[in-house]
């Protein structure tokens, strides 16, 4: 296999052009085994394993379970099982719910949500993303600033591995019209205005005219669990002769 950054650069350019089932199917093919799609069952993620599942029999998919999850999401993950035939690997915390409270207090998201969405959510991702050689996430641009500069394929400095973002650039009415035209399950709470969800601890439903994502992490400016940031990829080495110059 190529370098995976350099398979990026060639088609980083040409992929922004190329439909989510396109790019799917890219991945897959490079890929191989070693991709997997990383979804909380919100409705992009939703869409993804609809269109992955129409495209290729067997593909990977996990999550990240904190286990602080609505109930309605765990149901919503035995509906995605029973339809698409796909086992969700679910990846843990090194510290179970009780072990964290011991170690670093109880309700760690009500003083210090940063410490325990690594905790729960970002050492976990690491350690599964170790296994593979690239993920598949759901993000789309318009959701906060820091998605606002995704590509739909791109190399993920932060876990040092290749990340694609098929419906980088849809919006949440094309989310929601592929959900309806396809009779994708999704998760009861989106009926009760929760347009984003993650831990019971962390979301409420959304009042009539604020952001889709007000529910999260209510009275904390946090808007990112850690997942989905952007960092930059380490500039190239200097050649040996460039070096020389000013040494
Ligand atoms: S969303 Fe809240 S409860 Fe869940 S891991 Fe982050 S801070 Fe902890």
């Amino acid at each position: 296999m190529k370098d995976p950054q350099v398979q990026i650069a060639e088609v980083q350019h040409p992929a922004e052009n190329w439909t989510p089932q396109r790019t799917l199917t890219w991945a897959f093919e490079t890929f191989g085994s070693t991709v997997a799609i990383s979804s909380a069952f919100g409705a992009e993620g939703m869409v993804l394993i609809d269109m992955a599942s129409r495209l290729h029999k067997k593909f990977r998919l996990f999550t990240i379970d904190t286990e602080f999850l609505f109930p309605e999401t765990y149901n919503l993950m035995d509906r995605i099982e029973a339809k698409y035939g796909v086992a969700i690997e679910k990846v843990y915390s090194m510290l179970s719910p009780e072990e964290q409270d011991r170690t670093h207090g109880p309700a760690l998201w009500t003083r210090d949500p940063d410490r325990c969405c690594n905790l729960r959510k970002v050492e976990p991702l690491r350690r599964k993303l170790s296994e593979l050689n690239a993920w598949i996430a759901s993000i789309r641009r318009d959701q906060t600033s820091a998605r606002s500069a995704a590509h739909r394929i791109e190399w993920d400095a932060k876990f040092g591995l290749v990340k694609v973002n098929p419906i980088v650039d849809w919006n949440a009415k094309q989310v929601w019209r592929y959900i309806h035209d396809h009779d994708v399950p999704y998760n009861q709470l989106h009926n009760q205005d929760y347009p984003s969800i993650g831990c019971t601890h962390c979301t409420r439903a959304v009042r009539p005219g604020e952001d889709p994502r007000a529910g999260r992490w209510p009275g904390f400016a946090k808007t990112e669990c850690g997942l989905h940031i952007i960092e930059p990829a380490p500039a190239p080495a200097a050649p040996a002769s460039a070096a020389k110059v000013g040494s």
